[in-house]
């Protein structure tokens, strides 16, 4: 499948629950957001309907994501039926890590090539203070879960903000010298409803760069088809060091992805508020060309970047409300 603009969209990020079990400080307000009622998100059956579609027109990476995927119930179940699918060659998780102990081996299983788990700080108080009542050992203990189970290479999701833990992006940026561990700072994004992001507390991808650069060069490296990140590695290091950055570089040239929210929703862009609504499709009895072409019609309107503006617009303007789906709905 290519769009307008001749990208290769291979790529589909499910949201498989808007619920969680953290309430980290960027992504929800305190007290969580009204969840989506319970018919409205997608059963599996209905998940897999549209992944074996979207695997018919080109699609070979699927990443399962949330809110945090790991507390809908069976989703080793799903998984396994999505590895069934004919063309889908790579399954991936999202998780913030506290539950991945207790599942990482079932997962594996079931067919789970690698999981992403998101972890800003590596002291207990202040991951705690981050995601509002997350146990950092629960975290810690799911990472090596997942490496004993197979999961790799495991990629660890940091976000920095400043005056939180921009003190540890070194320390973070350190795991990579002796562990083949992938280690990728995420630019904080302006998410509507957890009404945290302000200039201030912005650090853009070319300072947090510069910061690692005391340690050592960073030489870049090529990943096959990595998608919005750029890849780096200190010489002779084993693993590697990532940087998404959404607002000061526009890497959407190379996007390769669609969304499918947990309530059914296709997005084409994670920035851009049009979604194409395939639940009530399928719920209406739509047969699978009609799913394709829903599909299509999603790479269609994928706009060429997103419009979230400079850092310098943002910064003059109202920012909580630039994303309006909260990012725990959205999946990141
Ligand atoms: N709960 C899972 C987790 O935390 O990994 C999956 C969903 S979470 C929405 C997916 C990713 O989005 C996480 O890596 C998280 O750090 C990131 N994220 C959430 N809100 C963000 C924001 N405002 N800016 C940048 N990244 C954000
Ligand atoms: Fe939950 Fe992930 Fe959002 Fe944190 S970033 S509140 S773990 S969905």
């Amino acid at each position: 499948m290519r769009d307008r603009f001749s990208r290769m969209i291979d790529y589909l990020r499910i949201s498989v629950t808007d619920k969680c079990n953290l309430r980290c400080i960027y992504c929800m307000p305190a007290d969580g957001v009204l969840p989506v009622r319970h018919t409205d998100i997608l059963r599996y059956e209905e998940i897999i309907r549209i992944a074996s579609a979207a695997a018919r027109l080109g699609v070979r990476k699927i990443r399962l994501t949330g809110g945090e995927p790991l507390i809908r119930r069976n989703l080793p179940f799903l998984i396994s039926s999505l590895r069934k699918i004919e063309g889908i060659e790579d399954i991936s998780l999202t998780t913030n890590g506290t539950l991945l102990g207790q599942h990482a081996k079932t997962l594996a299983s079931a067919g789970l090539n690698r999981v992403n788990i998101s972890v800003d700080s590596l002291r207990s108080r202040r991951y705690g203070e981050i995601t509002r009542g997350g146990r950092l050992d629960a975290v810690l203990m799911g990472i090596q879960a997942a490496e004993e189970a197979g999961l790799s290479p495991l990629k660890i999701n940091m976000v920095p903000v400043r005056g939180i833990n921009e003190d540890e992006i070194l320390d973070f940026a350190r795991i990579t010298i002796d562990t083949e561990r992938h280690v990728r700072f995420i630019e904080c994004m302006p998410a509507g409803s957890a009404n945290f992001w302000e200039p201030e507390k912005y650090i853009t991808t070319d300072e947090i760069r510069n910061t690692i650069e005391t340690l050592g060069t960073l030489l870049p490296i090529k990943v096959r088809k990595n998608g919005p990140s750029k890849y780096f590695r200190f010489h002779g290091a084993s693993g590697v060091i990532g940087f998404i950055s959404a607002l000061t570089h526009h890497y959407c040239e190379d996007c390769n992805r669609l969304r499918l929210t947990a309530d059914g929703m296709l997005r084409p862009c994670l920035f851009s508020e049009t979604e194409i609504d395939i639940r009530s499709a399928i719920r209406a009895g739509a047969p699978d060309k009609e799913i394709e072409r829903l599909l299509e019609l999603s790479i269609a309107v994928k706009p060429q970047g997103h419009m979230l503006g400079s850092i310098s617009s943002l910064s003059s303007c109202v920012s909580p409300h630039v994303v309006k789906r909260p990012m725990s709905r959205i999946g990141g």
